[in-house]
């Protein structure tokens, strides 16, 4: 079986990304990766999941965003460039 199949994408968490965002549709947004410096939309991105949440870039596997909830707060650490457009 082709382990793609069963790969989430970053499309997985758009609500929980709009959430973060002030109600941003992220998904389609673009982040360049400072690693291999491709340029990829939000939503290609791999989610792994665990204690929290982990994109990484579909081109060479570098960490975009951690995402964890913990004790009543959300951290959340992005790398890249980031190019999101919100709501005012
Ligand atoms: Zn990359």
């Amino acid at each position: 079986m082709d382990d793609s199949a069963l790969t989430l994408d970053g499309n997985a968490i758009a609500g929980l990304l709009a959430d973060v965002f002030n109600g941003a549709e992220v998904t389609a947004a673009l982040r360049g990766c400072g690693s291999c410096g491709q340029l990829h939309a939000i939503g290609e991105h791999r989610l792994y999941r665990g204690p929290g949440f982990v994109l990484r870039c579909p081109g060479c596997d570098d960490v975009a965003l951690t995402l964890i909830d913990a004790d009543g707060h959300r951290s959340v650490r992005l790398t890249g460039t980031w190019s999101i457009r919100t709501p005012r």
